[in-house]
């Protein structure tokens, strides 16, 4: 027998475990099993939602927190104090929400969409008055229809049970907390078992996020803008940054780092989303910075590249003209748009900078297509 023989022969005795007592016992091989090439502390071998886990007593006592919200409202930095029962705030939302679509969703992060979709709830209105809002055909107007707490639990066990969604995703729920709140409570006596997902523009109250404590097992805050003045011009909103860091502080302080179950689905923790807005690339980086200085550096980021002008960005600026006869009147002028500095599309090299910021920070968590026919977790 030749020696190649001789050691194919080996090698095929070594793999089917068959060792001749004459031949010499070598150890047997290490098996490595990581199909989801995830590190142990984010692997979950199963997982119950929180809100199934909150006893009587503490879901009564979130039901008579989520009517006091409403009756004297303090649930975003707006702090307008209406009676929710009897007018509306900044958000134009009183105490029934208007919702816009519920369906399964495909258009989310995979470790959040899977296969079956998510359980999408777009929540019409919003707090904020971004000028470049890239859903604002829902988020700034009212339409949609008016739903109870138990309209809305309902709705959730049609996702549920009839489209196999993999959670339930509340989009842009910050100016309804209490509603929603009391809407998981009465699915939870329903029969709900998917986890429930907070995706919010992060400005948020931290009295609105104690509500949601025990509810949530998912936060997927959108962090926007750093600068002051930025906030100013582009979301209505004077401070934005300075309450999105204590919020999602707060979240991360809730649910921690993103952790998955081994179907490669994401069950409990943080995702925080960036759109990365042209020319502001400097203010992702700063975002950037604070996730790692200030949260972790295992938290689970997506950095996004699909800004595009929307709402009010790119629209002809009105001016006065005096028509003949000296009456006043609105004129298009087509040269001058609105918001121009960020009329058009992001760069590769913008979005590449603020990864690259992401990664000198120390991060490593992020939403790329997974390299091993997988989910991206
Ligand atoms: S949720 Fe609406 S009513 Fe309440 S403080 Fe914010 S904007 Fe005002």
């Amino acid at each position: 027998m030749s020696s190649l023989s001789k050691l194919l022969l080996r090698n095929a005795s070594r793999r089917s475990g068959n060792l001749s007592p004459m031949m010499p016992q070598l150890s047997s091989p290490r098996v490595v099993r990581r199909e989801l090439h995830l590190a142990p502390p984010f692997l979950l071998d199963d997982y119950i939602p929180r809100y199934q886990l909150l006893s009587s007593v503490d879901a009564a006592k979130k039901r008579s927190k989520a009517y006091a919200h409403l009756r004297n409202c303090n649930l975003c930095p707006r702090l307008c104090g209406v009676n929710r029962y009897e007018t509306t705030g900044m958000c134009l939302i009183g105490a029934d929400v208007k919702v816009n679509v519920i369906a399964p969703h495909f258009g989310e992060e995979p470790c959040i969409q899977g296969h079956n979709g998510s359980g999408s709830v777009f929540f019409s209105g919003c707090n904020l008055r971004c000028t470049f809002c890239q859903n604002h055909d829902i988020a700034h107007q009212r339409n949609g229809m008016d739903l109870t707490p138990e309209d809305l639990a309902q709705w959730y066990m049609k996702l549920q049970e009839t489209g196999g969604v993999h959670n339930i995703n509340l989009i842009t729920p910050e100016h309804v907390a209490p509603q929603v709140a009391l809407s998981i409570l009465a699915a939870r006596d329903l029969g709900l078992r998917i986890p429930i997902i907070y995706n919010t523009s992060a400005f948020d109250s931290l009295e609105s996020l104690e509500l949601m404590d025990g509810l949530v097992d998912i936060y997927l805050p959108d962090f926007k803008v750093w600068n002051q003045a930025t906030s100013k011009r582009l979301l209505k909103a004077d401070d934005y940054a300075k309450t999105a860091c204590e919020s999602i502080k707060a979240m991360h302080d809730q649910v921690g780092d993103l952790c998955f179950t081994p179907d490669g689905l994401a069950k409990k923790g943080v995702l925080v989303r960036h759109l990365v807005m042209p020319g502001k690339e400097e203010e992702g980086k700063q975002i950037m910075r604070y996730l790692a200085e200030n949260l972790s550096l295992d938290v689970f980021v997506n950095i996004m590249e699909q800004y595009r002008p929307a709402a009010h960005v790119g629209k002809p600026r009105r001016r006065k003209i005096t028509e003949p006869g000296g009456l006043q009147a609105d004129a298009k002028d087509s040269d001058d748009v609105r918001y121009a500095e960020i009329n058009r599309p992001v760069t590769e090299e913008e979005v590449g900078s603020v990864r690259k910021a992401a990664e000198q920070a120390g991060l490593w968590r992020f939403n790329d297509p997974p390299r091993h026919a997988g989910f991206a977790i």
